[in-house]
């Protein structure tokens, strides 16, 4: 069957007859059974995805189906979906069925989308290469010895090796857009309050965001349309006129911004520098203003996430105690033996580092060296950013300094780990909207992602200048 990169491609073949729902599941099944080596989801919905597609079917006959009829979606595991499983990756809650599902989940059933199953992630969402889930590694769907990225690894592969159409991920500091760049995807990180986290497991709540990863800049548009606006679930949605139906509006001659630092970092891989050197030549060539920024701040953005993000954690993470649900040990005896071995034996090491630090930063002897001073720093970022984007239409760098790295190569160096999310945290610490671009690749095929990030709440700008530099290099 052919392959299809755009929605609007499935819609038009279903109201011809040249393929049905039903196909369409079947052909996901057959690609997930066969690449079942990539550790890409936790469970498939198989019968009950099979048994939707008829019922979207007779819709489409009916003329009564909505706008994501036939498109197969996978989610990422912690996205609660009523009466399904959802486990973060994570031994503590294995076997937990959510009770309720999530608003942007139920956003897009409403239009009719087919949910295939849930996708492997890093453990609670923490995790730059999807090797600290619980049930084993995802791998690159273009190179299976390297990492898929994290911690959205699962739905970027799934959506890579063909086993669904269109994915949704959740992004604290770059989960959806770092595996989206290691697997030649696009993926967005949307402005901060713009899809509801009503149903979205919590990380760090003041930076996850929900977004969709896919094929094509157009899908990644309607998802986002069509999950966001206001939700009485949410109170930090963004107060802002909801998208409207995004229509390329060439925006003339744009201002692109290039933070020096980035382009000039010593940890940026030669060719990464070059393709997107060649990028920043086509762009100039065409007429579009390129300028340098020094952003001076660069070093303190991942501290300052790890300290915010860890702080939140420790408290988010405190409702699995071992009492409420998920697991309990079963050799506990009193109160405190159940909260402490149910969270002992049901965390891996990296949850439980960050809780720790999370636990030490906001401990009152470190509070206003660590927490404190973390957030005034945010403050700083955030307003540096806008500045930038007082004089630029958008922020252009690579999404990632490398490419995807070896499985194995960063697990042993937190460190080193932490420092993959380099290009990506200031978009959540400063909660603008940001998508990554699979523009380039490098000698050996591996994708390199372009990172764009405009002004808070200004997706459909986004959007347009993704079409322009998407357009330029085709
Ligand atoms: N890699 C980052 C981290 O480990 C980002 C995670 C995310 O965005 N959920 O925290």
């Amino acid at each position: 069957m052919k392959s299809y990169n755009r929605i609007s491609e499935i819609r038009s073949d279903l109201e011809s007859g040249a393929v049905s729902c039903a196909r369409l599941v079947d052909y996901y099944l057959e690609n997930i059974r066969s690449n079942e080596g990539l550790n890409a989801f936790l469970e498939v919905w198989a019968d009950e995805a099979k048994s939707r597609a008829i019922e979207i079917d007779a819709k489409i006959k009916s003329g009564t189906a909505g706008k994501l009829a036939g498109v197969v979606i996978a989610l990422k595991d912690n996205l609660a979906y009523k009466n399904h499983k959802v486990s973060n990756s994570s031994k503590i809650l294995e076997g937990f069925e959510s009770l309720y599902t999530a608003t942007a989940v139920q956003r897009l059933l409403d239009e009719d989308a087919i949910f295939i199953g849930r996708t492997n992630c890093d453990e609670f969402a923490m995790g730059a290469s999807n090797e600290n889930s619980a049930y084993g590694p995802v791998k690159n769907a273009i190179d299976p010895t390297r990492v898929p990225g994290g911690s959205s690894g699962g739905s970027a592969v799934a959506v890579a090796a063909n086993m669904c159409h269109c994915s949704l991920g959740s992004d604290t500091g770059g989960s959806i857009r770092q595996p989206a760049a290691f697997n030649g995807i696009f993926g967005l990180k949307p402005s901060y309050g713009r899809i509801s986290r009503w149903g979205l497991l919590a990380y760090a709540s003041s930076f996850d965001q929900i977004g969709p990863m896919a094929h094509s800049l157009e899908d990644i548009a309607l998802l986002t349309e069509i999950m966001s606006g206001q939700d009485d679930q949410d109170a930090s949605m963004l107060q802002e006129k909801p998208l409207n139906h995004w229509s390329y509006n060439y925006p003339g001659k744009a201002r692109f911004a290039v933070m020096k630092q980035a382009v000039e970092n010593p940890g940026l891989d030669p060719e990464v520098k070059l393709e997107f050197q060649k990028i920043l030549d086509k762009l100039v060539a065409d007429g579009h203003h390129v300028t340098y920024f020094d952003f001076p701040l660069l070093d303190q953005m991942v501290p300052t996430y790890y300290v915010l993000t860890t702080a939140e954690a420790s408290s988010n993470l405190s409702r699995y105690s071992g009492m409420l649900y998920g697991y309990r040990s079963s050799n506990a005896t009193d109160l405190e033996s159940t909260y402490v071995m149910s969270r002992s034996e049901g965390f891996g090491a990296e949850v439980k580092r960050r809780i720790m630090l999370g636990t030490f930063v906001l401990s009152s002897e470190q509070y206003d060296e660590y927490y404190e001073k973390a957030q005034k720093v945010r403050r700083v970022i955030q307003d540096e950013t806008k500045k930038v984007l007082e004089n630029a239409d958008a922020i252009l760098i690579p999404t990632t300094s490398t490419p995807a790295f070896k499985l194995g190569e960063k697990s042993k160096d937190p460190v080193a780990m932490y420092l993959a999310d380099l290009f990506t945290v200031q978009a959540n610490l400063a909660g603008n909207p940001a998508i990554s671009l699979p523009l380039m690749k490098n000698s050996a095929g591996l994708p390199i992602g372009a990172q764009l990030m405009t002004k808070f709440g200004e997706e459909e700008r986004l959007f347009d200048l993704s079409r322009l530099l998407e357009n330029l290099n085709s």
